[in-house]
């Protein structure tokens, strides 16, 4: 009975509530390059401004991140569609795809390593190459939003809550500087806890999952799916 009331109000929900899609991706570039990248990080740019095209003319407005989690806070009853774009790690292929969602006006959220700032990789493949620094804090469009993903790219569940804490806080110290952070933490590789999850509450941040979920009207969480 419980699980069928439930059911029912979860359907009443999605009547009254256009979901907000909040995207997920790594690298947009016109090549994909083994040495690298990842191949699952990877889309053709070409295929991804079609999709984009293709989901304005079926009525889908992008925002930003921070507008889509007032309106995911606060909306009672939301008709139009709405989706956020959002890019991790900060790889040096943004440079590529971002001079065009300017053009269209699309504004794109990044989540970012503070550590990789420096040019280098310190992860598995020590030729992936970053956004350095003064490339970060040079993209001053209000289009753009920058978060944190984490001072490195390590897997939230295998550090204890105090090296999460300290991971939190250097890459805040850094990114608090650039004149367009936003107050969400990305979860490296979408994993985390309750733990984590409060830790983040009690900073003032967002966390943000990878997840594959719609959002409809979540409190003090961000769902987000691969494009
Ligand atoms: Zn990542």
């Amino acid at each position: 009975m419980k699980l069928f009331i439930q059911k029912i109000q979860r359907k009443l929900l999605h009547l009254r509530l256009q979901p907000i899609r909040v995207f997920c991706l790594h690298h947009v570039c016109k090549t994909y390059d083994e040495s690298t990248m990842y191949y699952d990080d990877w889309m053709d740019i070409d295929k991804f401004k079609a999709k984009v095209l293709s989901m304005q003319q079926d009525g889908v407005e992008f925002i930003s991140l921070t507008d889509a989690y007032n309106k995911i806070t606060n909306d009672k009853f939301r008709n139009h569609k709405y989706a956020v774009l959002t890019f991790d790690d900060g790889y040096a292929s943004l440079k590529e795809i971002l001079p065009w969602l300017a053009e269209q006006h699309i504004p794109a959220a990044l989540f970012i390593n503070g550590k990789y700032l420096d040019g280098k990789s310190y992860r598995d493949n020590p030729k992936e190459q970053y956004l350095t620094k003064e490339e970060l804090f040079a993209l001053t469009s209000p289009l753009i939003e920058i978060g944190s993903h984490g001072w490195e790219h390590n897997r939230t569940t295998e550090m204890t809550l105090e090296e999460f804490a300290e991971s939190v806080k250097r890459n805040i110290g850094l990114l608090s500087g650039h004149p367009n952070y936003i107050p969400f933490g990305a979860y490296t590789y979408g994993s985390h806890s309750n733990n984590t999850d409060d830790y983040l509450h009690r900073q003032g941040l967002v966390p943000i999952y990878i997840d594959g979920v719609k959002n409809y009207n979540e409190i003090k969480v961000i769902h987000r799916e691969l494009l």
